[in-house]
């Protein structure tokens, strides 16, 4: 098997921000592995809370013996030899496993998501984000999310309700709010929460700090829409800390080290009852058509990565009715790169 890896800035559409934090590029690997004449392909964003950048993945990828990947790969295995070159690395561990699924998908010419039982006719819609903007910023991203079909705000201000209220006078679609961490006293995020469920909010990410399990457990008990874990959950072997916390989990490929754990975690919350949205970070289709593969499992998805980014080297995937139209294609489905890209 042969490896090639390329570091790029993913440029964002607008500047993000979210509760404590803006950002308006992020650092992407992508990553091609060659065996036995396919192509599989793998991304790893590294969003900076998560202690990863480019030097690191390029130092962490230049520490795996690729001869050691033989097809019909073993992701159990893949996983542990990943978690054995180093802890943490999570995104990078990520792009790894997206090319070898993506690998795999093209070996066996099966679509990705057929590998992991999902039915495209399942397909739940994917929201578009909005991030804490000024009143009229919203609104002028209001008019580039017309191909979606359920709206996740980023909340976590002084401004909270102002926010709702300006969306609700352009739209009627679904929301999603995240807090991430920015609600400070529960009772207050209690009456905030019981107001927004008003306005026809869905569910609640993150809303207290990560570590204040009680604080996020109290709104637990006492929401009347899901509370999802956003930031106090990573990988699998964290989900059992948070059981009975809140309702649900929001899994990431870039936390869980792809697509693999990603699905052992959706048979974990479901075995404890739990609900699930697969997300995504600024990423590029490749990482985003990986998480769409699991979608049909996962009862929300926020998956808008190609379209809040403008230096995509692939297609943006298709969208209908605010859905992923997952193809027949081999894989993750991608489209070929932009000529160029790796020169
Ligand atoms: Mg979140």
């Amino acid at each position: 098997m042969q490896a090639q890896y390329k570091t790029f800035d993913l440029l964002l559409k607008h500047t993000f921000s979210i509760a404590n934090f803006s950002r308006n590029h992020t650092p992407v690997v992508l990553l091609k592995l060659l065996y036995e004449g396919c192509e599989g392909f793998g991304e790893a964003s590294m969003v900076p809370y998560l202690g990863e950048n480019s030097e690191t993945a390029i130092d962490f990828l230049n520490k795996v013996d690729w001869q050691n990947f033989k097809f019909p790969f073993d992701f159990k295995e893949v996983n542990a030899y990943l978690d054995s070159i180093a802890e943490g690395n999570t995104a990078v561990k990520a792009a790894i496993d997206i090319a070898l699924n993506d690998l795999q998908g093209k070996l066996v010419e099966k679509p990705c998501y057929a590998l992991y039982g999902a039915q495209p006719s399942a397909m739940p819609v994917t929201s578009y984000t909005l991030g804490m903007d000024t009143l009229s910023v919203i609104k002028q991203k209001l008019m580039d999310a017309q191909d979606f079909r359920a709206i996740k705000v980023k909340l976590g201000s002084a401004d909270d309700k102002a926010i709702i209220k300006t969306i609700r006078n352009i739209t009627q679609l679904p929301l999603y709010v995240d807090a991430n961490q920015g609600w400070l006293d529960k009772e207050r995020a209690l009456d905030l929460i019981h107001w927004l469920a008003e306005q026809g909010v869905e569910l609640v990410e993150q809303p207290m700090a990560k570590l204040d399990i009680e604080g996020n457990a109290w709104l637990t008990e006492r929401s009347p829409i899901p509370i999802i874990a956003d930031e106090s959950v990573q990988r699998l072997k964290n989900i059992s800390s948070i059981k009975g916390a809140y309702h649900g989990i929001n899994i990431k490929l870039m936390k869980s080290t792809g697509m693999y754990e990603a699905h052992q975690m959706i048979l974990e919350a479901r075995k404890l009852g739990m609900k699930i949205l697969i997300g995504c970070m600024s990423e590029t289709s490749c990482a985003s058509l990986a998480a769409a593969a699991l979608a049909p499992l996962c009862d929300w998805a926020d998956i808008d990565g190609p379209w809040l980014t403008q230096n995509n080297p692939f297609e943006t995937p298709i969208l209908a009715n605010g859905k992923y139209q997952l193809t027949q294609a081999s894989g993750l489905g991608l489209s070929s790169l932009k000529s160029g890209f790796w020169s």
